[in-house]
């Protein structure tokens, strides 16, 4: 049989998932990178490349198996809308999505619950990538839009390293007044472990685990960004926190 296309996660002529892969990813162990955060899956492995061939290769039907995997997963209960945390103007026009939007929307279909955009960035075309690190580990810099009071928010991301981006778009939805926001990603970096964001070679799949590269992003420290979440937490200790229903799940 001639297959066209190459599995997201080996790289291997076949579906956009083989089965090898679908197995794997629904071995992969949830990741619960911060208090409040949920991740689906490590971002390690098949589920790293899996992510990355959304992110950068333009595979965009994998938002959905994505979105299924942190749905059954992530432990959210009743939300009543669904937004991201959008990426930088920059990396929109060049990749010519936000796959935070595709993957907040899948999510919301697979809730069938709204989504809606709630957040912008304060410096839009500044992406992560382009400033300092102090910067970096502080979060970008977000407005938020807020619907009307009361809403519980379920936030999504494509991958948490630091945590610091969720975190800034936490906080600005809580400042503009919603009731509670709960926060999702696609992947998180394991604990213990930086891997690079970003594909070693952007045209060339390596196996699963093999990635190596090292960015100055790889290189931040998860404590930093969990250090980041708690003193956000400790700060909105008025607001409900929603660790405890995504920790208790899967
Ligand atoms: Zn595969």
């Amino acid at each position: 049989m001639l297959f066209t296309s190459h599995c997201a996660g080996c790289n291997e002529p076949g579906p956009l998932l083989c089965h090898r892969c679908r197995f794997s990813l629904a071995a992969a162990p949830s990741q619960a990178p911060a208090p409040g955060v949920h991740a689906a899956l490590p971002f390690d492995g098949v589920a790293r490349q899996v992510v990355l061939s959304l992110k950068y290769r333009n595979r965009r039907r994998l938002a959905r198996h994505l979105a299924r995997l942190m749905v059954r997963r992530g432990g959210i209960g009743r939300v009543d809308v669904v937004t991201w945390a959008p990426t930088s103007a920059r990396h929109v026009r060049a990749r010519g999505f936000d796959q935070a939007e595709l993957l907040a929307k899948a999510v919301a279909r697979e809730l069938r619950v709204p989504c809606r955009r709630l957040l912008y960035r304060a410096h839009g075309a500044v992406p992560q990538t382009g400033r300092s690190r102090e910067e970096r580990l502080h979060g970008p810099s977000f407005r938020a839009r807020p619907p009307r009071d009361g809403l519980r928010i379920l936030l999504v991301d494509d991958v948490v390293t630091t945590g610091a981006t969720l975190a800034a778009a936490r906080d600005a939805l809580l400042e503009a007044g919603i009731g509670e926001v709960v926060c999702l990603a696609a992947a998180a970096t394991p604990a213990g472990r930086a891997q690079s964001a970003r594909p070693a070679q952007p045209r060339t799949v390596a196996m699963a685990g093999s990635g190596s590269s090292s960015t100055s992003t790889a290189r931040m420290p998860t404590p930093a960004a969990a250090r980041t979440l708690e003193s956000t937490s400790s700060r909105k200790a008025v607001r409900p926190a929603s660790a405890p229903s995504l920790l208790k799940a899967s």
